[in-house]
């Protein structure tokens, strides 16, 4: 598998946007995703232009939610026959492993990453996997570990989403560096499990916690980013003597994708610290990794889009910053790398370890089919495509 694939998922229209008619922005096609300049009128929408506007994107993977009769209509047990055996397979042959959900809040990150009561999504299915005896026990052998932790990141300040009665209400975590195991959150608890059931009892709580919390903090669950992460070790031989293999496994559900955009907050006449430090640092670090894996394009390609000036260009105007800072100016080719500025917010410095280098990241990007959120779902497919 390449080291970062990205995924977009279209979910159903919902009740508002079905009422007017349920015009749709977006269409699916193979890999391909196509977002058009509908207007709610069913007339194009282009800023004094009257012209249709058809911009297409290319991905890994690319589901369809809207109608089960459609054909490209994907399930959640589809999704994770690509992505969650995707993330099984790079844990199980050692490599850390990162599966995002980005989008903008009501499109379905939660949906896609946790589920519902009826609808298991990728994190109880990706648990579910590592338990499968067939698959990663041998039989009769206790020859892997399963340790869970679960925290949140809210204002860029950590909270141990299962520490319950035990941690003070306003506590929260501080970030540390291991010499050589890298950045952790100390006192973060960790929980042995040694089956489904009891990785599913975690989950629910880490998420029933968050809901609690929410009620305090107005749209707190679309500021905040929820980290669960599974480290699995194995026990191998290596020239007849016994030996660990150690894989991490980070799922993450993120803030709402609007909290990354100074558009959104300059619309809003909301304060600046409604934009997410953690988000922003995260699409740097992100495009600058798809960068440097590409060597043949330089800095240059990339600054070029950031010129596109428009409303939605998300990545675009945090990698004008990013050139500022470290990797900028010239051109000239060659194999220059951009510097990856992991430890700007507590997200990306948390992530570090499965972020780029030998590791797997997958980003599943999700958005509405529904013309009323053409701005946000355009602002979406780009970061989603400057991340390959
Ligand atoms: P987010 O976490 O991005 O804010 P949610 O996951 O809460 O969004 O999804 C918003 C609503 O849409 C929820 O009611 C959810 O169940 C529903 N939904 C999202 N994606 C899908 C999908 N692919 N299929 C069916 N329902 C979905
Ligand atoms: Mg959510």
């Amino acid at each position: 598998m390449a080291n970062v694939k990205v995924a977009i998922r279209v979910r159903p229209l919902n009740a508002r946007e079905g009422v007017d008619g349920g015009r749709l922005a977006v269409q699916v096609e193979d890999k391909l995703v196509r977002i058009k300049n509908t207007k709610l009128d069913g007339r194009q929408d282009g800023h004094g232009d009257s012209r249709e506007k058809v911009l297409e994107f290319g991905f890994d993977y690319c589901y369809w939610s809207v109608a089960p009769e459609e054909p490209h209509y994907a399930s959640q047990e589809e999704v994770f026959q690509d992505l969650g055996v995707s993330v099984l397979a790079g844990a199980s042959e050692g490599y850390n492993v990162c599966l995002f959900a980005y989008g903008q809040t009501g499109t379905g990150k939660t949906y896609t990453m946790m589920g519902t009561q009826d609808s298991m999504g990728l994190t109880p299915r990706i648990c579910q996997g590592l338990f499968r005896s067939d698959t990663t026990f041998p039989e009769g052998q206790n020859s892997s570990r399963v340790e869970i932790s679960f925290l949140e990141i809210y204002n860029e300040r950590v909270r141990d989403l299962l520490r319950g009665r035990e941690q003070k209400k306003k506590a929260s975590l501080r970030v540390r560096e291991h010499p050589e195991k890298g950045p952790y959150v100390q006192d973060l608890s960790q929980h042995v499990v040694s089956d489904y059931k009891q990785a599913v009892e975690l989950l629910e709580e880490g998420i029933a916690n968050r809901i609690t919390a929410a009620t305090h903090i107005h749209d707190a669950s679309s500021r905040s980013h929820a980290i669960f992460t599974i480290q699995y070790t194995q026990a191998i031989l290596e020239n007849n003597l016994p030996s660990e293999i150690v894989s991490k496994i980070h799922l993450v559900d993120l803030a709402g994708s609007e909290r990354a955009d100074p558009h959104y907050c300059r619309d809003r006449l909301t304060e600046g610290s409604n934009i997410n430090k953690s988000l922003v640092t995260l699409g740097i670090v992100i495009s600058a990794l798809a960068q440097n894996s590409q060597m043949s394009s330089s800095c240059q390609s990339i600054n070029s889009v950031a010129s596109e000036g428009d409303a939605g260009s998300t990545v675009g105007s945090h990698t004008s910053s990013l050139s500022g800072g470290g990797g900028g100016g010239g051109g000239g080719g060659g194999r220059r790398h951009c510097f990856i500025p992991y430890r700007d917010s507590v997200l990306t410095w948390l992530l570090k370890d499965s972020l780029g280098g030998n590791s797997k990241t997958i980003m599943i990007a999700t958005v509405s089919p529904s013309c009323r959120s053409y701005n946000e779902t355009l602002s979406t497919l780009r970061y989603a495509a400057h991340a390959r």
